[in-house]
């Protein structure tokens, strides 16, 4: 029997490693299955160079917990070692692997969120086991080895009996992780980190029922049979070419990603490339309300098929990781912090490419179904819009696919809108004039007036939209966004035959005293000779200080203390109505206060502004008048 003392100074490093990687001890089953994955791959490649002359056969991995014997095993049917091998890679390699791990991770350690941990490799066995064995038999003739050892530097090396190929690892599990041998807990782990590895993964067996021969009798009894219970999918969807795959393919492959979601994605985006990094991936657009919070971490990180992660901030740029699906890419580096990660040139470039892709794959859905993609936009615009703002690259295309949504549900492009409305929406500074509202139904006077000009009013609902407003506007000099509501229509654009004021200047001069004397000082009056059929009196928000309270509202508007100021109303008085004529000849000074309050309280309604007691006091002052 060999004994012998493993040369490198590893004395201290477990508990240390185990105390880092408090929260992740879990991990030791992905790294041992994927070692186990690596021997089965190196096997392969080495029989196809005519390296090793045996046969290949159907390799699986199997884990197997033994509860009784507070035991876990994982067995391969890879390459093997010899007992020298075990010597040179578990000896030293694992060992000096290990504390050079230690190195790293301990300058990060302090930088929360490393994201994969990887490079612990067979190392981490000891975060859940007290003793480790390694029963050996190299593909080569030589004879099985078997090492036993305890974490510290002492270890024991005989020769063993083992005969056929491969290695069989066995976890004594330490009083402290006894969790590990649940079954559940396992299927669990084996399900999060190898669902997709490349070599099948048995654990345990499953019944299965034979299929019904043709000619059974009427009284026939399925028979059944156990089987391997093979807990991955070898070849994802990802690894295949996209001209092998079907749209079905596509959407099975999502259920199988979230077997608990059942909505349909909306489309999918298929990544793959190996030059000048290696990346593969499918990511998917799932149903977007304007909730930009709820769907974020559905992406998953991989790493040769290998689960690494959920949480892909820093790798896949911000506006995307409202998207679902996968991407694997063995280029990503992953014992780095996350601020590491931001600095990290390849990482910018993969990052890069993912924006580059997303907006072609849009522009293509565009092009190829234009009304399927108006149909989704609702569902995606958020992603899109909130890209937009985000990431240059991305708003540099976006102008190819980016719609612009009437309140009647035409969709324009930002180009194909200024063709439409350039001549006759235009206003004194020769700007062109885009009307839109934020809701259908508080706004409807508003848009109804400007419709009933032959206007188009767009519908620009989400939460970020006047962000987004603000970025046009200031990268196309000859067009202003005004909301419906801004003023009165005929302020906001130029008309040839705009309404000549019938009062005097005195005459106006005195109408205005009057309303001031009744109105809030809240409002700003403003007298406008407007068309005499015009409502006559009209409440309007203007533009800028809406949109920059509503900026500073959701986030990144930079105008401190905006949130916190009042809402500015102007009342827009048509000089040219009945009724400022009314008020302006009323003499009883009760009256004409009458008039103006119930003026008032029809353009605040029409606002949407008359609420609690003023409106039931209005209600009830309404039916005195009527009755
Ligand atoms: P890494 O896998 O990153 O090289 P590990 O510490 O996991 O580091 O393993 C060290 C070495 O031990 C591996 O490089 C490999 O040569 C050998 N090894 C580990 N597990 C197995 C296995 N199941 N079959 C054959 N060789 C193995």
């Amino acid at each position: 029997m060999a004994t012998g003392k493993i040369n490198v100074s590893v004395e201290n490093i477990f508990p240390l490693i185990k105390k880092f990687l408090y929260s992740d001890h879990e991990i030791f089953l992905r790294e041992l299955v994927s070692n186990g994955t690596d021997a089965t791959l190196k096997l392969k490649h080495l029989i196809s160079i005519g390296e090793a002359k045996v046969e290949y056969g159907n390799p699986i991995i199997e884990v197997k917990v033994d509860k009784e014997g507070k035991k876990i095993h994982i067995i391969d049917q890879g390459l093997g070692m010899t007992a020298d091998e075990v010597e040179k890679y578990i000896n030293q390699v694992a060992f000096s692997g290990a504390e050079e791990f230690l190195d790293k991770y301990k300058d990060s350690a302090k930088d929360s969120g490393i994201i994969g941990h990887f490079g612990l490799g067979f190392y981490s066995a000891f975060m859940v086991a007290e003793k480790v064995e390694i029963i050996t038999k190299s593909y080569k003739e030589e004879p099985a080895a078997h090492w036993t050892c305890d974490g510290s530097p002492e270890f024991t090396l005989v020769p063993a009996d083992k005969t056929t190929r491969g290695t069989e690892i066995i976890l004594h599990i330490a009083e402290d992780s006894l969790e590990f041998l649940d079954d559940s807990k396992i299927g669990g782990l084996l399900n999060k980190y190898n669902k997709f590895m490349p070599i099948p993964i048995k654990f345990g067996t499953k019944t299965e029922t034979l299929p019904k021969p043709e000619d059974a009798p009427e009284d026939y009894v399925n028979e059944t049979i156990e089987v391997d219970n093979i807990i991955n999918n070898p070849n994802p969807a990802w690894t295949k070419q996209p001209s092998e795959l079907t749209d079905e393919d596509y959407k099975n492959f999502y259920r199988e990603l979230y077997p608990m979601q059942f909505e349909e994605p909306l489309f999918n985006i298929h990544l793959n490339v190996d030059y000048p990094f290696n990346l593969t991936g499918i990511l998917y657009f799932p149903k977007l309300g304007t909730d930009m919070q709820i769907q974020r971490d559905k992406i998953q990180l991989y790493q040769n098929q290998v689960f690494v992660t959920d949480n892909v901030e820093g790798i896949v740029p911000e506006f995307l990781t409202m998207l679902k699906g996968v991407i694997d890419s063995p280029d990503i580096p992953l014992n780095v912090s996350r601020s590491g990660l931001q600095a990290d040139g390849a990482v910018k470039k993969i990052s890069n490419y993912i924006t580059r892709k997303v907006a072609d794959k849009l522009k293509a859905l565009f092009n190829e179904n234009r009304a399927d993609f108006e149909a989704k936009w609702n569902d995606i615009k958020i992603v899109l819009e909130y890209g937009m703002l985000s990431e240059d690259k991305f708003y540099e295309k976006a102008g190819a696919f980016v719609l612009y949504p009437t309140v009647d549900d035409t969709y324009f492009t930002l180009a194909e809108l200024k063709e439409k409305v350039k001549e006759n929406q235009t206003n004194k500074d020769g700007k062109i004039v885009i009307l839109y509202a934020g809701n259908k139904e508080a706004q409807h006077a508003y848009i109804e007036t400007a419709k009933e000009k032959g206007y188009e009013v767009l519908l620009l609902d989400s939460p970020i939209i006047s962000h987004l407003i603000q970025k046009l506007e200031s990268d196309n000099s000859d067009l202003t966004f005004v909301r419906v509501d801004s003023d009165h229509i005929d302020n906001l654009i130029k008309k040839e035959d705009k309404a000549i004021s019938k009062l005097s200047e005195e005459e106006k001069t005195s109408l205005k005293t009057s309303l001031e004397s009744y109105i809030p000082k809240t409002y700003t009056v403003q007298l406008e000779a407007l068309d005499s059929k015009a409502a006559p009196f009209i409440i309007t928000q203007p533009e800028f200080m809406r949109r920059m309270k509503e900026m500073s509202q959701t986030g990144g508007g930079g105008m401190f203390g905006m949130g916190n100021m009042p809402e500015m109303y102007n009342l827009v008085v048509n000089t040219n109505s009945d009724l400022a004529n009314n008020i302006l000849n009323t003499e009883d000074k009760t009256h004409q206060e009458h008039l103006v309050k119930q003026a008032l309280d029809l353009a605040k309604l029409s606002q949407n502004l008359l609420k609690g007691e003023a409106l039931t006091a209005f209600v009830k002052r309404s039916f005195e008048m009527i009755k």
